[in-house]
């Protein structure tokens, strides 16, 4: 029986595991990549400490923190929660089973889909959503970014490393998300053009991605299409007890990031918490707070 299980293995699974083990609660986190998304970007800026930091970096970091405190670190997805009696029980993917005396969920958020055809067929014939991972594969290619905010501004750096050009295709007539250092060095780097007011609507092809169709009109001739337009709060588990959301999914928790569920709390990305802030720095803290609530949760269940 572990005290706490943690699902999601990003910046807030990963304090709470911290946080945890130094309360000796007996922690497992299971998640698909340790650092969660923060590892696809190796620009971070602004976390605290670090004046750059690369996410993967900063991910291994937290891993080896927690696993040095004695968490249990799993690379399992989780399939589903099932609360039985006043315990949880947790199967993954691979049918392991175990379980805990409160849950905490912190497994973030999915990339968002355009919703176009042709998208997911070629998924990995073309088009990504991960520049970190893919980026190397278009090297002197002609290649597009689709998206306005932090994630589009970090993924047209990293692609012109390795790209002959790139298009930043973006539906207002100018950037008022994206941070303006990222601005300034896509400007600099004199390989980005960006294309404002518009929309991709078609994507071109036959075996994989030859460029896409814009909705002025327009044709762009492409090896490579970056759709990086957010993300969307989707809970990837079933459960046998109703968590409550808000109207856009997001987990509603409170101000000690309980659920309405008893002895399930929500951190970081997937709740409707520090004012929907996206930040590494903000996971962390509510991270931290969550495993000090399952402290107190349990103290007061014995
Ligand atoms: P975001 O800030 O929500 O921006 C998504 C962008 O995609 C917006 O510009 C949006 O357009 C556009 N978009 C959404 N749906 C679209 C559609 N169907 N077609 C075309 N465009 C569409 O998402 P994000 O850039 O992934 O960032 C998410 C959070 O992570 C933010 O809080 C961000 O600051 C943070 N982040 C931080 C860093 C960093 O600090 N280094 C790096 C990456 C991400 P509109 O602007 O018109 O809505």
């Amino acid at each position: 029986m572990y005290d706490l299980a943690i699902i999601g293995s990003g910046p807030a699974g990963l304090t709470a595991a911290i946080y945890a083990q130094r309360y000796n609660m007996k922690s497992i986190v299971f998640g698909d990549v340790m650092g969660g998304l923060m590892t696809e970007n190796p620009f971070i800026e602004n976390y605290p400490g670090f004046k750059l930091v690369d996410g993967a970096k900063l991910g291994k970091e937290m891993e080896e923190h927690a696993k040095g405190l004695g968490a249990e670190l799993k690379m399992e997805k989780i399939k589903s929660v099932e609360k039985k009696g006043d315990s949880f029980e947790l199967t993954s993917e691979w049918d392991t089973k175990i379980t805990a005396k409160t849950v905490l969920i912190a497994h973030g958020l999915k990339h968002r889909k355009l919703g176009i055809r042709s998208e997911n067929e070629f998924h990995g014939k073309g088009v990504s959503s991960c520049a970190t991972c893919d980026g190397a594969f278009f090297k002197d290619n002609v290649v597009a970014v689709v998206g306005g905010g932090d994630s589009a501004g970090v993924a047209a750096l990293i692609l012109s490393e390795f790209a002959s050009k790139v298009y930043v295709i973006y539906r207002r007539d100018k950037f008022f998300r994206m941070q303006s250092a990222y601005i300034k060095k896509m400007k600099e780097n004199g390989k980005t053009e960006f294309i404002f007011s518009d929309e991709v609507v078609e994507i071109l092809g036959k075996e994989k991605l030859e460029g896409v169709k814009l909705k002025t009109g327009k044709t762009l001739e492409l090896g490579g299409l970056f759709i990086e337009i957010g993300f969307e709060p989707l809970i990837p588990f079933t459960t046998n007890f109703e968590l409550d959301r808000d109207k856009r999914g997001f987990i509603k928790v409170g101000k000690n990031q309980a659920t309405n569920i008893d002895g399930v709390f929500a951190a970081g990305d997937i709740t409707d918490a520090s004012n929907l802030f996206h930040q590494i720095a903000t996971a962390v803290g509510e991270g931290s707070i969550a495993a000090d609530s399952a402290y107190l949760f349990g103290l007061n269940q014995s």
